[in-house]
């Protein structure tokens, strides 16, 4: 097949990893290299697929060997042999919690891709746990983070590129890593920037990272709560006051998530609470799980909303949690 046809016929839909919605000629949905939830486009031509995003597109639109260049980082001939299905392993497959309905099969990144992610990792963590992490080191001390928590999720350091800004800015490396028959599995990278660039990207994923959900590899089978939300940082900021008998998950920033993963995961709970920023998406998740949960609705004090970050800041945190979840948080108890 020649390259022509290898990108006329390649269903770029099938390649992405989530669903996006169907909108005349077009899907629009999150961007698979850096998140959103309508920033990506793929529209339908003779030619074949063709995919642009907002954000990270820079611009124009691009082919189906360009879109796995970006997914496994890798040059123009490797990509079209892997959609040539030349490639021995471009991807693995793994199957998602046995929950009826049956979820689609989850395809993960490629062995090669997860080898390199956790090298990054490490590199990060390096630098944020010494002294050239000093930005990183003020950043989430700043926003309330304990070292102990820097360490148990893998929290790193690094200058990343953000094409929008076009140029290496500082940002805090988050691991999404999760467990499975054979062992850690890890399923992106995502990059908070730190230096508050109003020309820049907040958040930007390596690419290549395909995200089930943020803090899968923390979640204790004895707990019974699952508390669901918005942003990494808030997911962190949960975990670090302990609340008892409650796992803490995050579909991440800006509508990420899928709901098979979602619902397959919030069915193994009793009680299931769900808090975005937005009153309007926490509607959207409620309907995405489709089951019965509560919604937490940010605190407000003197007219400013608080998001679980901001109450942990503030010292509120644990009673927020003790009074909405009737939950004690066990870091209360330990004292400072
Ligand atoms: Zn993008």
């Amino acid at each position: 097949m020649s390259i022509l046809q290898v990108n006329q016929t390649t269903q770029l839909l099938s390649l992405i990893g989530h669903d996006l919605k169907k909108a005349g000629r077009y899907h629009v949905g999150a961007c698979p290299f850096c998140g959103g939830d309508d920033r990506f486009t793929v529209k339908h031509t003779p030619e074949g697929d063709r995919w642009y995003c907002r954000e990270c597109g820079g611009g124009k639109y691009h082919t189906a060997i360009d879109f796995i260049m970006r997914r496994d980082d890798c040059d123009f001939k490797t990509a079209y042999q892997t959609l040539m299905g030349k490639n021995l392993e471009p991807t693995q497959t793994v199957t998602a919690p046995s929950i009826k309905p049956t979820p689609k099969p989850i395809t993960l990144p490629s062995h090669e891709w997860q080898a390199q992610a956790l090298q990054l990792v490490d590199k990060a963590s390096d630098l944020l746990l010494f002294n050239k992490g000093q930005a990183g080191q003020d950043y989430l001390t700043q926003r309330g983070l304990h070292r102990g928590t820097w360490y148990a999720w893998l929290l790193g350091f690094a200058f990343v590129y953000d094409p929008k800004a076009k140029r290496n800015r500082p940002a805090i490396s988050m691991p999404w890593l999760d467990m499975d028959a054979r062992g850690e599995v890890i399923t992106a990278v995502k990059y908070r920037f730190i230096d508050n660039n109003p020309e820049g990207l907040r958040y930007i994923a390596l690419a290549g990272s395909m995200p089930l959900l943020f803090g899968l590899w923390n979640v204790l089978e004895s707990d019974n709560t699952l508390l669901l939300v918005e942003g990494e940082i808030n997911a962190l900021s949960l975990w670090q006051c302990l609340p008892r008998g409650v796992s803490v998950l995050s579909f991440g920033s800006e509508g990420g998530g899928r709901a098979d993963v979602m619902q397959a995961i919030a069915n193994k709970y009793e009680c299931v609470f769900v808090w975005c920023d937005d009153a309007e998406r926490t509607k959207q998740y409620q309907a995405m799980l489709a089951r019965p949960c509560e919604k937490i609705q940010s605190l407000k004090i003197d007219g400013e909303k608080l998001d679980a970050n901001q109450l942990l800041q503030k010292g509120e945190l644990h009673n927020f949690l003790n009074q909405i979840l009737g939950v004690e948080c066990l870091d209360s108890q330990l004292g400072k």
